[in-house]
C-alpha cells in the first residue's frame, strides 16, 4: 500500500490559518488502512484545527468529508456540493489525492495534510516497511522475490556489499541486509549458483527519470 504519515500540526496551522472555509477531505483506502488519513483521522484533524482556531480567535468553519479513493475523480465528484464556497481543501490522502482535488476543483486552494513516505508492507501493528520504489521494470524473479532496489541501502544488483555483518546492513544493526535475505532465499530454492552470475545493467527507461509516466492498459474495454 501507499504509506503516509501526518504532517506536524505546525505545518497544518500554516496551511489553514490564512483560510476561512476549510474542508478536510479524508481518503478511505491506503491512507485509512495505514491509520493516517481515513474518515476517523480526518475528523480528528478537523476537530484539532477547530480547537486551535477557537483558541486563536480565527473564526471561520472547518468541516470534513471522506471519499473512498481520492486518486479517482469519480469519487471526488461526489463531494462537489460540499466543496462549494470553500477556500481550502485539506487532503489527508497520499500526495496523489490533493493533486487530484486541485485538478478537479480548479478554483479552490488545496493543501496536503500528509507526507507520502513509501510503497510498503505491514510488518507488525503500526509498522510498515518499504518494499518497492515503483521502478517500472520489476526484476525480483532473479532475486528470490525480494527487491534490492527498495530494500538495499545501496540499491545493489550484485550484493552483498562488504559491509554486511551477521545478516545486518552496515547502515544500522536494526536493518536486515536484504542481500543476506536474497542469498538465504536462493539457497532454500536450490538456486544459489544463479547468484554467481553477474546481473547486467537494469533497464531504467520505465523509471520516472524521463518525467511522469503514463500507463495505459492495452485491450481494456470500458
Ligand atoms: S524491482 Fe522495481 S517494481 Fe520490483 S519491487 Fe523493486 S522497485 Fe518495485
Ligand atoms: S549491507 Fe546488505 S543491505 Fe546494506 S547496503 Fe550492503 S548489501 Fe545492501
Amino acid at each position: 500500500m501507499i504509506v503516509t504519515k501526518p504532517k506536524p500540526f505546525r505545518k497544518i496551522k500554516q496551511f489553514t490559518d490564512p483560510h476561512e472555509n476549510i474542508l478536510v477531505v479524508g481518503c478511505n483506502t491506503c491512507t485509512a488502512v495505514c491509520l493516517a488519513g481515513g474518515e476517523k483521522e480526518a475528523e480528528q484533524l478537523a476537530a484539532r484545527i477547530r480547537l486551535h482556531r477557537r483558541r486563536q480567535g480565527l473564526g471561520g468553519s472547518v468541516e470534513t468529508v471522506t471519499v473512498l479513493r481520492q486518486c479517482e475523480h469519480e469519487f471526488n465528484e461526489e463531494i462537489a456540493e460540499m466543496v462549494e464556497g470553500r477556500d481550502l481543501l485539506l487532503s489527508t490522502a497520499c500526495s496523489i489525492g490533493p493533486q487530484a482535488l486541485a485538478e478537479r476543483y480548479t478554483g479552490v486552494r488545496v493543501a496536503p495534510a500528509m507526507n507520502t513516505n513509501m510503497l510498503g508492507m505491514v510488518k507488525e501493528h503500526h509498522v510498515w516497511s518499504e518494499y518497492c520504489v515503483a521502478c517500472g521494470d520489476c526484476g525480483i524473479y532473479k532475486t528470490g522475490g525480494i527487491c534490492p532496489i527498495a530494500r538495499c541501502a545501496k540499491q545493489l544488483f550484485n550484493g552483498p556489499c562488504g559491509g554486511s555483518q551477521g545478516g545486518r546492513c552496515e547502515i544500522s544493526p536494526d536493518v536486515d541486509c536484504v542481500w543476506q535475505q536474497i542469498h538465504d532465499k536462493m539457497v532454500s530454492l536450490g538456486l544459489e549458483d544463479d547468484l554467481k552470475k553477474i546481473m547486467g545493467p537494469k533497464n531504467w527507461s520505465w523509471s520516472n527519470h524521463g518525467g511522469p509516466r503514463t500507463l495505459k492498459k492495452e485491450g481494456f474495454q470500458p
